[in-house]
């Protein structure tokens, strides 16, 4: 298996891998289960290779590799592992940067969205979380103008920018890095300096941008989708699952990353993940959602510690 909950949410990861367990249980398989998640280690294997840059830098019963890392690589991917919550923010203004009123999508007899009302203070930080198909995306995509809604009201005040899941798939394999940047820019005037400037704030260097993004590793690549999205100093970043698909040792770096920007820009972020845990680090409030609806929505520390939805509580329980 390789890879096969990286972009699930936790409930349907769960069931998942139950599955996968019960086949191997059943028909006597050997299994070999690849994975940047230490929890799903833990779970599913007895035994644990632990790979960096193609070489095995340590191997040994999952318990021990786990509990009593060696190399400093694994030490590093189960620090990193460990989400804890954000530091504290500064209080959002009261102006609203994006209100959804009775927001409905239908697509044929799917409701992707039933009557979704939400209002986003500017300078805030939101969290969208759910399951696969809950209709996050759907919701990310009505509110950045992509797709129309079929009932109800999307109000944005400022600029906006999005940032996506995949780096490889959202960044055009025939353009240079500098192009890709400067299609962010809405004047083409000093587009080279603007360039190298946004580049340093994502932790990239000016030779980076003459060179293709598949010169790139996954990281980089969602450093260069974030740079395209900020170029132009937008108001609002909306980001759907932007670090799903990275490791974690990687993950915490671009959250780290978006952490700063948001601060230094003063950013309105809406961010989506399947993963509460990494919502929590750097989101203040959080709307959760489930089979279209907006099932309960406020801050976050609260929902992390008394959910009231019973959605919200599996969620968390399998976190
Ligand atoms: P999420 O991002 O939470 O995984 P989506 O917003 O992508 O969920 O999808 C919500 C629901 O809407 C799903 O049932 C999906 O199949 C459906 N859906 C999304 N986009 C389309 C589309 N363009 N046409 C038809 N159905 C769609
Ligand atoms: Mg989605």
């Amino acid at each position: 298996c390789d890879e096969p909950t990286t972009a699930l949410d936790a409930t349907t990861q769960a069931e998942i891998l139950n599955l996968v367990e019960k086949l191997v249980e059943d028909r006597g398989l050997s299994l070999l289960f690849i994975t940047h998640d230490l929890g799903v280690v833990g779970r599913m294997c007895t035994e644990t290779l632990v790979l960096q840059s193609g070489v095995i830098v340590e191997s040994g019963a999952t318990a021990d590799v786990l509990h009593n890392p060696q190399h400093s690589y694994t030490q590093e991917l189960i620090a990193a592992s460990q989400l804890g919550s954000p530091t504290t923010h500064p209080a959002a203004a009261t102006e609203i940067a994006v209100r959804l009123d009775n927001v409905s999508k239908i697509y044929g007899t799917n409701t992707a969205a039933h009557q979704v009302s939400l209002e986003i203070p500017r300078s805030s930080r939101w969290g969208l979380v759910g399951g696969s198909g809950s209709g996050k995306s759907t919701l990310l995509n009505m509110i950045a103008g992509l797709t129309q809604p079929t009932s109800g009201n999307v109000t944005v005040s400022g600029s906006l920018q999005m940032v996506f899941q995949d780096p490889q798939g959202s960044l055009d394999p025939r353009m240079t890095v500098r192009s890709i940047i400067a299609e962010g820019l809405p004047e083409k005037h000093d587009v080279t300096a603007k360039v190298d400037k946004v580049l340093a704030a994502v932790g990239l260097l000016p030779e980076h941008a003459t060179r293709y993004p598949h010169e790139f590793s996954g990281g980089q690549r969602q450093r260069i989708s974030i740079a395209r999205a900020i170029v132009g100093n937008p108001d609002i970043l909306l980001a759907d699952e932007a670090v799903s698909a990275l490791d974690v040792s990687v993950r915490l770096q671009i959250l780290d990353l978006l952490n700063s920007l948001v601060e230094q820009l003063d950013l309105t972020l809406l961010f989506i993940s399947h993963d509460l845990a990494v919502v929590r680090q750097l989101c203040t409030h959080v709307a959760v959602m489930h089979e279209g609806e907006i099932v309960e929505q406020g801050p976050i520390e609260q929902i992390w510690e008394t959910p009231q939805h019973s959605y919200t509580q599996a969620l968390l329980s399998v976190t």
